[in-house]
């Protein structure tokens, strides 16, 4: 294999049905065993309910399973996510942790259907109730819901329109502060920035971010997530060097659907310059 597609054997940011994507944790490994994937991390949105089906489902095609999730905390008002990588499934303060954000999810679906409702929107919470089923609810199944109720034609346009970070107010900051969640996971697991690039930040914000980040225990970011400009995957690299923190990579894939998101496709790294968080885990 081509030294510059090495990395693509390695996709450590993804979706299933537990939370807001489209594949059941078996039909994602099974989609990943066509991507010849080698190395996978599942990382449903605070959820590790999909985790057994997938260890399961991997270890029929010798692909190498790290446990995951992609956590939500805010910093400074901002809300980010952080993705642990290799934890112990068990850890008391994980699942305490997980059970908080799942309420917190719980009641904020609540509260988004009121804010839509103000907005003159009908009150979709029934619906969202119901299209989320067992899933971790989130802002996609009311985006679900507003294509099939004709309120909007693309759930991008939900987000676009109702959903997004900005129309959201005060409840854009409802989770634990980075701060709190850090301390209780840092030295169990690899924890990793997600997506730095999407955040509304400045470069100079990112860098006061990643400080505390380190200082609290954070040990990676992700250099890359999906289908993004290579400048902004060379800036990352730059800023994963400084900061001394290993990388990752991810396609934050949530279903076949999406043009820029793809299980194991993501813009090139420079993998020899930096420190891969999945050397340990190839074979
Ligand atoms: P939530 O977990 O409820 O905060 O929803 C976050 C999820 O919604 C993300 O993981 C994406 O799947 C999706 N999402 C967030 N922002 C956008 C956006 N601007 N456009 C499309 N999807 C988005
Ligand atoms: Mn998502
Ligand atoms: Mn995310
Ligand atoms: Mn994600």
């Amino acid at each position: 294999m081509q030294e510059s597609l090495l990395h693509r054997r390695v996709d450590l940011h993804c979706h299933s049905t537990f939370s807001d994507g489209i594949y059941t944790p078996t039909q994602l490994v099974d989609f990943a065993k066509d991507n010849a994937i080698e190395v996978l991390a599942l990382t449903d949105h605070d959820t590790i309910a999909g985790l057994p089906e997938a260890r399961q489902a991997a270890k029929q095609y010798n692909i190498t399973f790290i446990s995951g999730v992609e956590l939500s905390v805010q910093w400074q008002g901002i809300p980010l996510h952080i993705v642990a990588l290799g934890f112990n499934e068990e850890d008391a303060k994980l699942v305490n942790l997980l059970e908080k954000n799942q309420a917190t999810r719980q009641a904020r679906a609540r509260k988004i259907a009121d804010l839509l409702c103000k907005k003159g929107l009908p009150d979709l919470y029934d619906k969202v109730v119901a299209v989320a089923g067992v899933s971790q609810i989130g802002r996609p199944h009311f985006a679900s819901v507003m294509v099939a109720e004709g309120i909007v034609d693309k759930p991008q346009k939900a987000f676009d329109r109702y959903l997004g970070n900005k129309h959201l107010g005060s409840l854009k900051s409802i989770w634990p502060e980075l701060s709190q969640v850090m301390p209780d996971l840092a030295g169990s697991c690899d924890l990793i920035l997600a997506h730095p690039k999407r955040y509304s930040i400045t470069l100079t914000k990112l860098r006061r971010l990643l400080t505390d980040f380190s200082e609290y225990g954070g040990t990676g970011i992700e250099v890359v997530s999906g289908n993004e400009n290579p400048q902004h995957v060379r800036t990352l690299e730059t800023v994963c060097r400084d900061f001394s923190l290993s990388a990752s990579v991810g396609s934050d894939f949530h279903g076949p659907y999406s043009s820029w998101s793809q299980l194991g496709k993501y813009t090139a790294i420079q993998e020899a310059s930096l420190s891969p968080v999945w050397h340990k885990w190839l074979k």
